[in-house]
């Protein structure tokens, strides 16, 4: 059965285990201690993803999957239980997203082992930086996952809200490469780099371009002091779209705007690389994991919600390999800031949805 005192120490105890994007040593060490004595046979890919299988049982060959990285402020969490919630002391985030998914999957596993419920064999998947762009899942030894669909606790809000579609993104970074020269005794030498990484910034569009689409300058840096023309300028900045044609519109308009600055400056050097960073996803109502999903949903008595996301999870990238894959909510509100908190009764019947979709009926 599940046990919300057992689940609320086990999410306790994860959250202080600090694990911002890159560090997450200790607690995926930690994790496979705990899938290990749960029965799980454990192996880490060449990247440090934790895969968890317990190939016993029959039927199609479930994955259950969350992140263990957080984002920052995100050392030194000391989560406060405080009636139905568990917040911080308002200093860090919580580590809810995605610690809450993990603690629930933990959790369901432990409760079926104890029952001896007859279950669908299934794989548990704990990833590495999720949170600086599905890193850890772009890594993912994939030929160690027979899952054939996923279900993957990361969404904001209780578990019944099911994220239905999420955005193609695309990264790019400019590294643009002008002249040096002094400013005061012979500018007319020099060619700023500075100048031309404005000049392509203001030809490019900037923040919500429509229902599906965003489009970000996210840094900017460049020249070395005061009183020097700038020589370098790095510029990087993100798009996403959940509507190809957006997306090929904005690529053109990119590549015309350096088109446009590389004539200007045609001494300069302008090095352009943009990156696909996951892909787009919408669900449909005859998705294998989505029916799924929201059929068990309804039999736990929680009406399933759809709601789209700007974001990207592990998700996309599973899609991307051929695995039906729904993103569902995790009991986390507030995601990515100090007032991040997680609903315990959510947390339960997360724990509870997932023990149901392990469980062969
Ligand atoms: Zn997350």
């Amino acid at each position: 059965m599940i046990d919300r005192d057992r689940l609320v120490a086990t999410f306790v105890e994860l959250a202080k285990i600090d694990s911002p994007s890159g560090e997450e040593e200790e607690v995926a060490r930690h994790l496979v201690a705990a899938l290990e004595e749960l029965g799980l046979s454990v192996a880490r890919d060449a990247y440090g993803n934790v895969i968890g299988t317990n190939g016993e049982g029959e039927g199609e060959f479930v994955l259950l999957s969350a992140h263990m990285d957080t984002v920052e402020p995100g050392r030194g969490i000391e989560p406060i239980v405080e009636g139905d919630r568990i917040r911080t002391n308002g200093t860090t985030i919580l580590g809810g997203d995605c610690k809450a998914g993990v603690a629930a999957i933990l959790e369901a596993i432990q409760s079926i082992k104890e029952d001896d419920v007859p279950h669908l064999p299934y794989q548990v998947a704990f990833t590495r930086e999720e949170e600086i762009g599905v890193v850890g899942a772009r890594n993912l030894d994939f030929s160690m996952i027979d899952a054939e669909w996923a279900v993957v606790f990361d969404g904001e809000g209780p578990p019944s809200q099911i994220t239905s579609s999420s955005p193609t993104y695309i990264g790019f970074d400019f590294e643009i490469t002008g002249r040096a020269a002094h400013a005061g005794v012979e500018p007319e030498k020099g060619l700023s780099a500075i100048r031309m990484a404005a000049e392509l910034i203001t030809r490019l569009p900037q923040g919500r371009l429509d229902d599906e689409t965003t489009f970000n300058i996210g840094t900017i840096e460049g020249g070395t002091v005061r009183n020097a023309v700038a020589e370098n300028a790095k510029v990087s900045g993100e798009f996403r779209s959940r509507n190809l044609e957006a997306l090929d519109a904005i690529e053109v308009q990119l590549e015309d705007a350096l088109r446009q600055v590389r004539e200007l400056y045609p001494e300069a050097r302008i090095d352009a690389h943009i990156h696909t960073e996951f892909e787009t996803y919408t669900l449909t109502e005859d998705d294998p994991a989505t029916v799924h999903v929201m059929g068990v949903l309804r039999g736990l008595g929680l009406e399933p919600t759809l709601r789209p996301s700007g974001g990207g999870t592990d998700g996309n990238v599973f899609r991307g390999h051929g695995i039906s894959s729904v993103v569902v909510g995790m009991a986390d509100h507030g995601m990515h800031t100090v007032r991040e908190y997680v609903t315990i009764p959510d947390l339960v019947d997360a724990a509870h949805l997932c023990e149901e979709l392990l469980r062969r009926e």
